[in-house]
């Protein structure tokens, strides 16, 4: 079985380049890394590793603090990979696929399929019929798939997936902490609590008519025809209280 890193590096290898994987290991399990010391790190170009970060973080994989260098005066980044995410975004990759391949498999399971024994078409039953089981590229006579084949072949990329799912479920992420700031933390929760205290407080006196009066103007008028709707009645009471002052 595949862990969880596996899974992830072949998922960066897709998203990204072959060194994304060295410097989704050189970030690993650490809490802002400088981009200089990464690039020095890994020897790598301080432009490679850059072009990689970005294309990272455009994934939402990698995410920065800048700090200005006191000494030299600039700015540097100093980079954490996103684990959370990264967990995340490969769990409903993998739900994703799962869910095509059931959908192809019913299809394997339930229909027929003819192909081109040059591999130029695979069509369903009733679109090789139309075109006589011919290829319509090569002109050969299309052949029956192997159904069983094809079924296994589907079942067990399933069981793979399945299997990285379980994994990727499973995994727990280490918490890579920085020092702790007591200080801001009290701040925020002291700043939660005053919220809390703050609402119950707004309780808003709605300024809605007396329904007692309205009910009792209404009788002064019982002449009220059927047909006309509740809104139109209520509109009438409506100006009629206004009238008399309420
Ligand atoms: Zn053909």
């Amino acid at each position: 079985m595949r862990n969880l890193h596996a899974i992830l590096e072949e998922f960066l290898r897709n998203v990204s380049t072959e060194d994304s994987i060295k410097v989704f290991r050189g970030l690993h399990n650490q809490k802002n890394v400088s981009e200089f010391k990464l690039a020095e790190d890994l020897r790598l170009n301080i432009n490679t590793v850059r072009n990689i970060l970005y294309s990272l973080h455009a994934h939402n994989l990698v995410y920065s603090v800048r700090k200005k260098d006191k000494e030299k005066g600039w700015y540097i980044y100093y980079w954490t990979f996103n684990m959370n995410y990264a967990k995340e975004l490969l769990l409903k990759r993998k739900n994703e696929r799962l869910k095509e391949l059931k959908h192809i498999l019913t299809e394997q399971e339930t229909k027929n399929f003819f192909k081109c024994p040059d591999n130029h078409v695979r069509a369903k039953l009733e679109e090789a019929m139309e075109h006589d089981f011919k290829c319509v590229d090569c002109g050969k006579l299309l052949i029956e798939e192997n159904k069983e084949k094809s079924i296994a072949e589907i079942k067990e990329e399933i069981g793979l997936i399945e299997k990285d799912i379980t994994e990727i479920e499973n995994f727990k992420i280490e918490v890579i902490e920085e020092e702790a700031k007591p200080n801001k933390a009290k701040k925020k929760a002291a700043k939660k609590k005053k919220i809390a205290k703050k609402k119950p407080k707004k309780k808003i006196k709605k300024k809605t008519p007396q329904p007692e009066k309205i009910v009792k103007k209404s009788k002064i008028k019982p002449k009220i025809k059927k047909e006309h709707s509740k809104g139109s009645i209520l509109k009438k009471i409506k100006k009629k209280v206004k009238r008399l002052g309420f």
